[in-house]
């Protein structure tokens, strides 16, 4: 309204000014013209400026073509907050993509690539150098081929990386409109670990397998054969050492199974572990085994305690002084220290046995490696002994060290630190 009054009020008064001037109607009319489209041209020219930088607010100045103004600039914010907007949203989704352990490879319909997530990046070694070329050019493994061009048996293949031979890669073809995305996980370690799982398998049933049959040959002839009760007895008797060993076995695989199951040992059944006295009811203990007389010696630090689970050190010193005993000749020294220590107590113990090769030193802890099979099973070991006294004492905040010269003798020796007698009522 003010915009036509300015308009009306510009045209009447050039009009008056030049009529009085000139006495001329038309003139005047004429006059009153011009400067109506001066005014006009001047306040296009403000809008045309304007133009330039549309982001501004656009104001008076602009005279009729303000509202053309404002029209156009709002649909400009708007179009920058919708593009603000869907950058955000493409960054968010870039970097999900690229926290994904996951590897994402999209390709165009050609089968070149697009785009790559980060995984892609470590495990296919693509690079954003990569992008459009063709895929099957970079990963050349004869699966690819099948997974990208071949019928459905092919959806999903397990392939090395094209990087490294030893990183084994899951990988699965999704179909999207306008290409294909080729997702890829990592599985080398999942893959060890279900080799571990049926080597375990594998192991029990073997080591089972032996004395079972043993059993059940003795157990087919006592009811096939016609026997003395002076025979029955004596089969009865033999019947002995496979069920024992049998026993053993189950009885340190399930020992095994729950130490392993709970690598932190709960603060409640820590107590004050009596060194010395433990090693003299463990020496008790295994006398029996100790029939070839072996020269055993003890040197306790009286009175030296610290925190523990004692039935668990009772089983790892267990097993360390039946395997001493077992790989020492008859007649052999064994010593037993249990000393204070930087940082807690240690306990060590030394033979005079058979010794290791240092390439089996960093192998013998692990479940059923035996340097000798046939001489550890002759002598009742289960390989497992070792395995239980690294979880043990993994569990105690310690591990196993060992040092062993073939046919010289092994020391093997443990620190239990001094931590846990915070924690020890
Ligand atoms: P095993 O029941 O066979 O003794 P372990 O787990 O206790 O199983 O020990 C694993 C292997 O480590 C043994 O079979 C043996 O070859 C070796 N070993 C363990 N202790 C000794 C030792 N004191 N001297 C020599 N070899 C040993």
């Amino acid at each position: 309204m003010k915009l036509k009054l300015l308009y009306l009020t510009l045209f009447l008064f050039s009009s008056f000014v030049v009529g009085f001037v000139s006495s001329s109607f038309s003139t005047a009319i004429l006059a009153g013209i011009a400067s109506t489209l001066a005014l006009l041209g001047y306040h296009w020219y403000r809008y045309y400026n304007w133009t330039k930088r549309p982001l501004s607010t656009p104001d008076h100045r602009l005279g009729p073509f303000l509202s053309v103004a404002h029209r156009f600039s709002d649909s400009l914010w708007l179009s920058r907050r919708r593009t603000h907007s869907l950058l955000a949203l493409s960054r968010r989704f870039r970097s999900i993509a690229d926290n994904l352990p996951d590897a994402w490879v999209v390709l165009n319909e050609d089968l070149e690539i697009e785009t790559v997530n980060r995984a892609a990046e470590s495990l296919f070694g693509l690079t954003s150098a990569d992008i459009r070329q063709p895929f099957l050019g970079l990963a050349r493994h004869p699966s690819f081929r099948n997974l990208l061009v071949g019928n459905d048996e092919f959806r999903v293949i397990e392939v090395p990386s094209p990087i490294d031979e030893a990183i084994r890669l899951e990988a699965g073809l999704v179909d999207v409109q306008g290409g294909k995305i080729v997702v890829a996980r990592d599985v080398t370690d999942l893959n060890r670990l279900l080799s571990m799982r049926q080597d375990f398998v594998a192991n029990v049933s073997h080591e089972l397998r032996t004395p079972l049959t043993v059993l059940i040959g003795y157990i087919e002839s006592l009811l096939t054969e016609d026997m003395s009760l002076e025979t029955v007895k004596q089969i009865l008797d033999r019947l002995d050492t496979p069920a024992q060993r049998m026993k053993s076995l189950v009885d340190d695989l399930l020992t095994l199974t729950r130490l392993e199951s709970s690598p932190e040992l709960d603060p409640e059944s820590i107590h004050p572990i009596d060194g010395g006295a433990l090693i003299q009811s463990v020496i008790k203990e295994v006398s029996p085994l100790a029939t070839d007389a072996h020269n055993i010696l003890v040197d306790a630090d009286e009175g030296l305690i610290v925190g523990g689970v004692s039935n668990e050190i009772h089983s790892a010193l267990m097993n360390l002084l039946s395997n001493a005993i077992r790989y020492s000749p008859s007649g052999g020294t064994i010593q037993l220290t249990w000393q204070r220590s930087k940082g807690g107590a240690r306990f060590e113990i030394t033979d005079e046995g058979i010794g290791m090769a240092p390439e089996h030193i960093s192998r013998i802890t692990e479940r059923f490696y035996r340097i000798d099979l046939a001489g550890s099973r002759a002598k009742g070991g289960t390989g497992l002994g070792l395995a239980i006294v690294k979880h043990v004492l993994r569990r105690h905040r310690s591990r196993l060290e060992v040092a062993s010269v073939a046919g010289v003798g092994s020391t093997f020796s443990f620190t239990l630190p001094i931590e846990f007698n915070k924690v020890a009522p």
